[in-house]
């Protein structure tokens, strides 16, 4: 399960964050994850196990999941998914697409007490 590695990352990010705020208390961590990334559930847990006995234990871990991205092969263009199932590309309106894997999880903001 790669959530580990990830979630002690975010946790190491954060960790980052606060050395200007040493001793602040870590109340909402919000990520963006791309579609397809990760198990929501595993990463919570794995958050949970990485946040242990750190200031950002117990913080509430919002994930936020991007769109999935699409690509075209005819003409390159990287769009979001689109509505329906039809996923023609918007520029040149080739049917040639194929969903892109975003696999990045990003630290978008950290809330901190105080
Ligand atoms: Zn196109």
């Amino acid at each position: 399960m790669h959530e580990f590695g990830i979630a002690e990352e975010l946790a190491a990010l954060v960790d980052r964050t606060l050395s200007e705020n040493q001793g602040a208390k870590v109340l909402k961590v919000v990520v963006e994850a791309g579609a397809g990334a990760i198990e929501e559930v595993s990463l919570r847990v794995a958050f949970e196990e990485a946040s242990r006995g750190s200031p950002i234990d117990g913080a509430e871990l919002v994930i936020e999941i991007a769109p999935r991205e699409y690509h075209c092969f005819d003409c390159g263009t990287v769009f979001p998914e689109p509505e329906g199932r039809n996923a023609a590309c918007p520029v040149c309106g080739g049917a040639n697409t194929i969903s892109a894997p975003n696999h990045d999880v990003v630290l978008k903001s950290v809330e901190i007490e105080g």
